[in-house]
């Protein structure tokens, strides 16, 4: 049987890029985020090609994540590390030359008093109230911090995905008050924050969802193309159901493909009473019945031929479609995509 295949439209990924870069605009260098694997799409397949596209810096979540990205692209791009430093993380740090996100007064006094030629960034919090020093917090560290020297400033948007939203031109406020002045290299946006216009990009901006395919960047090529394989093919007959708690019945007679992913794969249940259809070349087939662990119910009785396939991404329905119809975010749907894909890379 073929196997259950997530295809990685590399090309897509680096036009996506591009797009965003050129909306950073010139002297903005445009970073490619990069966390959680790749937002699910793999960073040993995604890194690499970037690195090509021109991407020189990368930002992951956690020290291990970013040990596989250096490992992804050689040792020229700078790799930071949103985990910051620590004792379980330094020895990661050093070794693969990674750059710490200091993101905590305890972190920056740890680094402070570690081994003083590493490099390293500082998070700002500027209203989000997640990760990043307070500008009291920033206010008495200024001193020592400045004295080494850091390699990149930053702070995070935490409602960038609305450009009306009266917080971001508060956060910009609050960043430009705690930062101006100090000649430190900054970084204020992410994918949203990027699209709100150039007073928010400072010298380099952090692209994630953007380079994959969501939102908030409406103009993303799709990326991700997912093709399940059809299992088995039944005829079911009037007043029969399909799927556990029998909540499809059928009212005519019926031709059922069942496909080989489910919710352990990230194609979870709510995207069962919503509008996904899978896909069979241009021809929408409807999801009957729940969706299992395992498995999708399709019915695929007007299609008139016996598929081998269908896919439930493609170029007509995106992350975000699947994402609406699940009532989550394109996010979500990406770094919830399953480990048991096969994962090909297109245009390598
Ligand atoms: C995830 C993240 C990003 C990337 O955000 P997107 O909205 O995916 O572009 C940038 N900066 C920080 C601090 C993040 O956590």
């Amino acid at each position: 049987m073929p196997a259950t295949t997530l295809t990685i439209d590399l090309d897509a990924l680096t036009d996506n890029w591009r797009a965003m870069d050129a909306k950073s605009g010139t002297n903005v260098e445009t970073a490619a985020v990069v966390k959680a694997d790749a937002y699910g799409l793999g960073v040993a397949g995604v890194c690499p090609k970037l690195a090509r596209a021109g991407v020189t810096s990368f930002f992951t979540a956690l020290s291990q994540e970013a040990v596989a990205v250096r490992h992804a692209v050689g040792p020229a791009p700078d790799i930071y590390s949103f985990s910051g430093y620590s004792s379980e993380t330094a020895e990661a740090i050093t070794q693969h030359d990674l750059i710490p996100v200091l993101s905590t007064p305890e972190h920056v006094r740890d680094f402070l008093t570690a081994d003083p030629t590493l490099p390293f960034a500082v998070q700002l919090d500027t209203g989000m109230n997640r990760m990043g020093l307070e500008p009291a917090e920033f206010a008495t560290l200024k001193d020592a911090i400045l004295a080494r020297n850091p390699y990149l400033t930053l702070s995070h948007l935490a409602c960038a995905d609305d450009p009306n939203h009266p917080q971001n031109a508060k956060q910009l406020r609050c960043f430009k008050d705690m930062t101006d002045g100090l000649g430190l290299r900054r970084s204020f946006s992410a994918t949203g924050g990027t699209l709100i216009g150039p007073e928010y990009h400072f010298d380099l901006t952090r692209i994630g969802i953007g380079l994959y395919g969501g939102l908030p960047y409406t103009n993303a090529k799709p990326v991700a193309n997912l093709q399940i394989p059809v299992l088995q093919i039944r005829d079911v007959a009037v007043g029969e159901s399909v799927g556990y708690s029998a909540t499809w019945i059928a009212k005519r007679p019926s031709r059922i493909a069942t496909i080989a992913a489910g919710y352990a794969d990230g194609l979870i249940r709510a995207m069962g009473s919503g509008k996904v259809m899978l896909w069979a070349q241009n021809t929408p087939c409807p999801i009957v019945g729940r969706i299992s662990m395992d498995l999708i119910t399709v019915d695929i009785t007007d299609l008139g031929h016996t598929p081998t396939h269908l896919e439930i991404l493609n170029q007509t329905q995106t992350v975000e479609d699947l994402a609406t119809a699940a009532g989550t975010i394109g996010y979500e749907i990406l770094t919830s995509l399953g480990g048991r894909y096969k994962r090909v890379y297109k245009g390598n």
